[in-house]
This record gives C-alpha cells, structure tokens and sequence, in this order.
C-alpha cells in the first residue's frame, strides 16, 4: 500500500512515498481502509522534530474508512462499518491498524470526507469550548485564525453556545470566511492592533477566553485581550511554541493560562465517544458546518505540508487515497 514517511526530521522535503505491506490487525485492533485522511498542524510538528518521533514513520493521526479487518475480541466493530479516528499515527497511508477502542462509528447523515476533516479539529473545538472553558449566553471570546481548520469550527460553535465572537485572520479573504461563519468582529492580525481593537470592542473589558493555536506571535495580545479571571488556551504553536513567562505577568487581572492537549480529554473510550457524539450533534443539526478547503492526492502530501505552513489553506485539509 501507498504510504508516506517522514525518513528524518525536517521540511516537508523528508516525506517520501512509501510501498509498505498491508498491516493486519492483532487483538483489539480494526484495519480500516482510508476513504480520506484529515492533515492537521500538529503533522508538521511531528514532521519537523518540534514534537519528537523516531524515524522513517508513517505520520498522520486521523483518517475515515471502512473497517477491512477486526482482530481478535473486538466486538465494537464489524467489517464494514463506517469508522473515523484521531489520535493514532500512522494515518498517511491508505490503510492502518487502529485500536478499536480509538475509533469511533460514523453516522449516516455525515459523510466519511467529512468525518476525517473534522474528527480531530471539531473533537478540539469541542472540549476548548465546552469543558477546558464553558462557553455560555452573554460570554465575549477571541477566536485566533479563525479562517483556519480549528478555527472555523471554534468560531460557530462559540456563537452556537450564545457568545460573542471576535476572530483574528491574517488576510482580507480570510475576513469575509470569518464574516460568512457569523464571527461579530473580525480583526486582520496582518496590520491591526489586536489588544487595542479588542479593547475598543469590549469597551475595555477585555473577553472572557482566547483560544489562541497560533501560539508565539499572538500571545502577548492574548494576554492583553482577557478581561479580569479570563482564560487563555494557548493550545498550538502555528507560529512557533510560547516563549517562557514570569506568572506574575498573570497577576495584573488574575488570568488562568492553560496549554491543553486533546488527548487529555479523550483518555477513556467514553471521553472519546461523548466528544465525537457532541461533535456529530453539532454537524448534524448544521450549527457546525465542516467546509473542506482544499484536497490533495495522498501522493501530494508534501504539497499539502507546504501550503498548510505558508498559510494559504482555509478550513480543513483532507489526503485523498
Ligand atoms: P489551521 O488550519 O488553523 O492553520 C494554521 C493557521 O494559523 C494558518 O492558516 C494561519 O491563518 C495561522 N497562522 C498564524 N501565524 C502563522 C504562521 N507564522 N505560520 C503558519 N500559520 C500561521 O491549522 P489546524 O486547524 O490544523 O490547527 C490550528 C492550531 O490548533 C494549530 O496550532 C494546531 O497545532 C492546534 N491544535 C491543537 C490541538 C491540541 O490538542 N492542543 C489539537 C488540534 C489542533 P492566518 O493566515 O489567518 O493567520
């Protein structure tokens, strides 16, 4: 089978094209057949060391198929089922062993391209906005790169849960993305102040969280941004990790800072499965919609990595087997 390896760490130049042997599932696993595969940031981290692996490896977390095989005692799943995951690596390729608790089933109504762009993005969005910090009627909240996969997701499920949203992109066409998704502001980082119009929005108040995945260059602004007790959820590092901080810098309004992962919120298959069925809800119901930017051949991923870093996707990315 077509897979793609990251032979070092480095630029999207160390991803190669593989023929690897199909896997077989042992116990407890599923083999699912990729119908699409999700890219995410966090491949790039693992691709360029800044989230060590050992290599060559197959990257990749998240993927949406048909299940080909189950292994020994697996009783969550049949051959056949409809089938999405996050989490486990190994995703670029056109088949792979999962753990079957790791899996979740697809609904009907939500289509496999779908559920790979959106298992792992719209599980995010999930627990930053209703478990790392509640999103309630009446809260202000500053959404970072609004236009992008996470992003996108966060911005309508913010205004969903009653908020206000202020967005931050870094383009004039990714502003009219932001508009179109029901953002209430929108602030184009590439040339405005963010704490200074937030302030303005806000008539000084400042919000009640930030969810920040660009990481570096907007974390001063984040800060700055929060109203008194607000959180920010510095959860990626788009433009490269936070730098070190004094807690004291906090002491000025009494701001939690929280650096979540996803995989601390999916630890137990029930985790896993009661944020995929918030998830499917919200698709459902069409309070979320999943817009899939842009595709490219499996065989491309290097391309994929290239226009995901220089910025120039919107939405979700999908590999197509
Ligand atoms: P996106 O589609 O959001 O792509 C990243 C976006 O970040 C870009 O489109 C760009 O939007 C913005 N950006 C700002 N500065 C830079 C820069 N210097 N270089 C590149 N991009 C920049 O990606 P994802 O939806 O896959 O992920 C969003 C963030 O969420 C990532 O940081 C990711 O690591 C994080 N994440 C964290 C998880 C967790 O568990 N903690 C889980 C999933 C994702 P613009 O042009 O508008 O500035």
């Amino acid at each position: 089978m077509l897979a793609i390896q990251a032979v070092r760490t480095g630029g999207p130049e160390v991803l190669e094209a593989a023929d690897l042997p199909l896997p077989s599932p042992a116990a407890g696993q599923i083999l699912v057949r990729h119908q699409a595969v999700g890219l995410n940031y966090i491949d790039t981290y693992h691709r360029s060391g800044l989230y060590p692996i050992r290599t060559p490896t197959v990257i990749g977390l998240e993927a949406a198929g048909l299940v080909e095989a189950v292994g020994d005692g697996v009783t969550r799943f049949q051959v056949g089922d409809r089938v999405a995951y996050n989490g486990t690596m190994g995703a670029y390729a056109e088949a792979a062993v999962v753990p079957a608790d790791r899996a979740v089933k697809v609904p009907e109504s939500v289509t496999l391209e779908v559920a790979a762009a959106a298992l792992l993005k719209g599980m995010t969005a999930e627990f930053l906005v209703r478990r790392c910090f509640h999103v309630k009627l009446g809260h202000t909240v500053l959404v970072h790169a609004a236009a992008g996969g996470v992003g996108q997701i966060l911005v309508q499920w913010c205004k969903a849960l009653g908020a206000t949203v202020i967005a931050t992109v870094g383009s004039k066409a990714k502003a009219a993305i932001a508009h179109e998704l029901g953002a209430d502001h929108v602030i184009d980082y590439s040339h405005e102040d963010v704490a200074a119009r937030v302030a303005e929005i806000t008539g000084g108040q400042g919000v009640a969280v930030v969810y920040d995945g660009v990481g570096k260059d907007t974390f001063e602004a984040s800060l700055k941004s929060l109203g008194r007790r607000g959180v920010l959820a510095t959860f990626g590092n788009a433009s490269g990790p936070v730098p070190p901080f004094a807690p004291l810098e906090l002491s000025a309004k009494s701001a939690y800072v929280t650096r979540p992962r996803l995989f601390d919120y999916i630890v137990t298959t029930e985790e896993l499965d009661e944020s995929a069925a918030a998830l499917f809800e919200v698709i459902g119901s069409g309070a979320v919609k999943i817009d899939i930017g842009q595709t490219f051949p499996l065989a491309e991923a290097r391309a994929a990595h290239e226009a995901l870093e220089g910025r120039k996707t919107k939405g979700s990315t999908l590999l197509i087997p």
